[in-house]
């Protein structure tokens, strides 16, 4: 079944970067995002080169295996212009990007996926992350080392474990083919995206019947508003049926640092390859700052290296959750002792089994706590005194200090009706 597809793209260097190495491309038949990573200028040159020599790739195929082959074949010779680019151009070396992007050849997409940008497809009211970050923390969720919880917040979350660049010659890249529905949103984002915005924004834009272009538009919108620590892309494919008429008229459409030439920059005798971007002007005069985003070849003891430290965080934190039950604990009883020794200077005169008693401390109580004992007994009745002052002992009369509490018995004493 043939079907046809409406599609957007776009990207934003967000708040806090200095440049955009994010890039995009929403095609014919292909959609991706690659999001650059490395030194000062770098990231946006690998995400650049990648995406405009995958894009050659943008074709009909017969067949969904043979499109796998040729987008892999494809991004591996990529990966080439990124290692020739490093060799040149010494000051490259260490850039990379990642890669997720799908193919669609009949109602079939084709999925290629290296790094920790996302693929997601909301089908029947629900949204579905279709990829896996090729991330440290992510393999330690996958084995169950840590939680999802966990590593959402890690402090390594971004470090990758596989990335295109110059670091080796025939990187993994995740490749499965998945059915496509009329009806199907796909969409493809960096980081920039799903590790800013909530899962449940991201889903009520996903599932919502606003145009692609649209939709896109806000999920960029989003990120801006949750603060767009970092680059941010978003390409959204809608699936329609073959007979359905629309007006989108589908292009090629690159976005980011893709979009902009990678020139050779001759400077007193050295080549500097850069991207041609007059907007990076007034992000330089800025002076805004760079990603973070590390790559380290995937090894076991860094693996273990982040487990320890993510062990680590976990006991501050019960460290620090036990320190302020300690602490609440600790102004309560102070509280209490502050009540009870205040209170130690007051007396009040009440009924004590029938006759008048004079009480240290005072008749309020926390509780299981009483803050007043008996100091004085007396052999005055309660029933020897007239109704009113029976009344008022019985409610107990409240002395500013011991000696206005004689003062108060003796009254009372006075006050006895003889019979
Ligand atoms: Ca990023």
């Amino acid at each position: 079944m043939a079907i046809k597809t409406i599609s957007y793209a776009a990207s934003d260097i967000g708040r806090v970067r200095s440049s955009n190495q994010d890039s995009g491309y929403a095609g014919y038949n292909l959609f991706f995002v690659a999001d650059g990573m490395g030194g000062h200028a770098g990231g946006d040159i690998a995400s650049a080169l990648v995406a405009q020599r995958v894009a050659q790739a943008d074709a009909i195929y017969d067949s969904a295996e043979k499109a796998g082959e040729i987008l892999k074949d494809t991004i591996w010779q990529a990966n080439h212009v990124l290692r020739d680019a490093c060799q040149e151009h010494p000051e490259l070396s260490g850039m990379g990007t990642t890669f997720s992007g799908m193919i669609l050849v009949g109602d079939k997409a084709t999925i290629a996926h290296i790094g920790d940008s996302r693929i997601y497809r909301a089908r029947n009211g629900e949204v579905k992350q279709i990829t896996s970050d090729h991330t440290f923390v992510q393999r330690l969720v996958e084995t169950g080392r840590i939680t999802a919880e966990e590593a959402l917040v890690h402090p390594r979350r971004s470090v990758l474990m596989r990335v295109l660049g110059d670091m080796e010659e025939f990187p993994e890249i995740d490749i499965e083919t998945y059915d496509v529905l009329p009806g199907d949103r796909w969409m493809m984002c960096s980081d920039g995206l799903c590790g800013v915005v909530p899962d449940s924004v991201m889903d009520r834009l996903m599932l919502s019947k606003i145009d692609s272009d649209e939709a896109t538009e806000l999920l960029v919108g989003e990120a801006l508003e949750f603060g767009a620590p970092d680059n941010v892309t978003v390409v959204v494919v809608d699936i329609v049926g073959p007979r359905t008429q629309t007006e989108f008229i589908p292009s090629a459409r690159f976005v980011g640092s893709g979009a902009n030439d990678v020139v050779i920059d001759d400077r007193k005798g050295r080549r500097i390859l850069k991207i041609l971007n007059p907007l990076n002007l007034p992000d330089i005069i800025l002076r805004r700052t760079e990603d973070p985003t590390d790559y380290v070849p995937e090894s076991d003891e860094y693996l273990e290296k982040i487990l320890r430290e993510t062990r680590t965080t976990i006991r501050w934190r019960y460290v620090r959750q036990l320190a302020t039950v300690i602490l609440i604990t600790a102004a309560i009883a102070a509280g209490v002792i502050g009540i009870y020794n205040w209170s130690q200077d007051r007396y009040y005169v009440a009924d004590h089994g029938g006759y008048v008693t004079i009480y240290k401390g005072i008749k309020e109580s926390l509780g299981p706590l009483k803050f007043s004992v008996v100091y004085k007994t007396t052999g005055l009745s309660i029933a020897e005194l007239p109704e009113y002052q029976r009344y008022l002992v019985s409610r107990s009369i409240t002395a500013t200090d011991l000696k206005d509490a004689q003062r108060i018995l003796g009254e009372l004493t006075k006050m006895v009706v003889k019979k």
